[in-house]
């Protein structure tokens, strides 16, 4: 995550382009990979391939760096990862590496603020945010560190260079005075590194075959390169490979707090996190849902694509027909927030188009993962209305959003969250339907079956410095 000097007020959202993002589409901050081969052989090809699989973390930017003959060479670049690295850089020999996908939020995504953040041996590809990085940066100056981007990569690398080699004491102090979240990969060395903090807001797991120990962000990375899932990183510890051996430290107390979004939306469906498949819990949360808030009607119909597996048991526990009857044009890519209904309205129209037969007198089910603003769901409303639908039940597979993130995901003021300001019936008005539903604190709980972070869902966020910004920004 990056920073800027308008940290926390009203246009955190606003991109260093001057363009609002469309926050109805939350967005993750980043995918993190890092790997060692046992054997020496390149991990350049691997890495390649995870960032491919971590894509829908982060389609800003990417990189990789890799430790080749004692030093570090990298790659970088703006927008996709198909579309960044060349041949040549395919071809670079290293036998460890660590790679990154980007979404900017606060301050955009300049060229600078491409990770890994690359300092005199160390390269760190970081996942999280970290809430106090001004009193960080503060200090850091003061010891002599020059800051080139506004990433959380960099006081990370400064902090685990301060302290020269002593790498226990560099994590002690990352852990006690980063406040925030992070899951970070890195080059340290000629070791492979990687942390997490004890919440464990953001996944990292790792795997092992016979060649390679791989870390990254979810298990999808490690299934495209043939590694076997062996784990996720614990909270408060680290890790290090050298020489072919793993080291596993703990530091500081775990004490999970896993980000409820990554199950409900972000993360594939194809991945394990934290020991639980995505796909099986958001099917749970869609039967979960069915139980609670049941409906008449004929046909259910998912907002794709994060909603299908929710929407499919929906519909079985429910008896109902499950239909594509919104189809997604995969080539548009982030939408930007418009002025006016209108051309929001067109956006939308742009991306999604309801397929008529299925919807055409019917009462249809409609499942999304979250309403956050609540104008991408007017519109969808609308469209499967002038679709000829009889009536449309909006039904959410979590609990209504009603305060920020501050721990690594784009979840906007309290201010533009709809939840925050208005009833669940004033919101059914809002958004056009004739019923509207969302999945109860405790059915989420259930459904995840492991503890979770539910700050912007009821405010109770679980860390002293973040209540006092919640507190400023309200
Ligand atoms: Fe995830 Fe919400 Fe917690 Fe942020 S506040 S880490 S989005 S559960």
């Amino acid at each position: 995550m990056s920073h800027d000097a308008s940290e926390y007020d009203k246009n955190d959202f606003k991109s260093n382009t001057g363009k609002r993002y469309n926050m109805d589409e939350k967005r993750e901050e980043c995918g993190v990979v890092g790997i060692y081969s046992k054997l020496g052989q390149s991990v350049t090809p691997l890495l390649h391939r995870a960032l491919y699989a971590l894509q829908h973390r982060g389609q800003d930017a990417a990189g990789f760096a890799i430790y080749s003959d004692k030093r570090i060479i990298e790659r970088k670049g703006i927008g996709l990862v198909e579309s960044i690295f060349k041949k040549e850089d395919l071809e670079l020999e290293g036998s460890i590496g660590v790679g990154h996908t980007r979404y900017p939020t606060i301050g955009g995504c300049a060229e600078g603020d491409v990770q890994p953040t690359v300092y005199d041996g160390i390269a760190v590809a970081h996942n999280g945010h970290i809430a106090n990085y001004p009193d960080l940066k503060k200090e850091l100056e003061g010891d002599g560190y020059k800051f080139h981007s506004t990433v959380d990569s960099e006081p990370m690398a400064y902090y685990l260079h301060r302290d020269k080699e002593d790498l226990k004491g560099a994590i002690e102090k990352i852990m006690k005075n980063f406040e925030g979240s992070f899951s970070d990969v890195a080059i340290y060395h000629g070791k492979l590194l990687c942390y997490r903090d004890q919440r464990e807001l953001r996944p990292l797991v790792w795997g092992e075959n016979k060649d390679f120990i791989m870390v990254a962000s979810e298990t999808v990375a490690l299934d495209v390169n043939g590694i076997e899932y062996k784990g996720d990183i614990r909270g408060g510890s680290y890790f290090t490979v050298e020489e072919g051996n793993l080291n596993k430290v703990q530091i500081v107390e775990r004490l999970p707090h896993h980000c409820m979004f990554e199950y409900v939306y972000f993360s594939r469906p194809d991945s394990v996190i934290n020991g639980r498949s995505v796909r099986l819990v958001r099917s749970l949360l869609g039967e979960q849902l069915a139980k609670e808030s049941p409906v008449k009607a004929d046909v259910v119909v998912p907002v794709p694509d994060t909603s299908r597996t929710a929407a499919m048991a929906f519909a079985k526990e429910s008896s109902i027909e499950y239909e594509e009857g919104l189809i997604k044009n995969r080539y548009i890519g982030r939408t930007f927030i418009m002025p006016t209904q209108e051309k929001r309205r067109n956006a939308v129209k742009l991306k999604l188009n309801p397929v008529k037969d299925i919807v055409v007198d019917k009462s249809v089910v409609l499942i999304d993962d979250s309403i956050v603003r609540g104008t991408t769901m007017k519109e969808i409303v609308q469209l499967i209305r002038d679709a000829g639908a009889k009536e449309v039940h909006v039904r959410i597979t979590s609990p209504p959003i009603k305060a920020p993130c501050f721990y690594g995901v784009d979840i906007p003021t309290f201010k533009e969250l709809i939840a925050n300001n208005k009833s669940i019936e004033q919101i059914k008005e809002f958004i056009g339907a004739d019923s509207l539903a969302y999945l109860s604190l405790d059915g989420l709980k259930t459904a995840i079956g492991i503890p979770i972070c539910d700050a912007c869902l009821t405010g109770n966020y679980h860390t002293e410095y973040v209540k006092k910004l919640a507190e400023a920004v309200k």
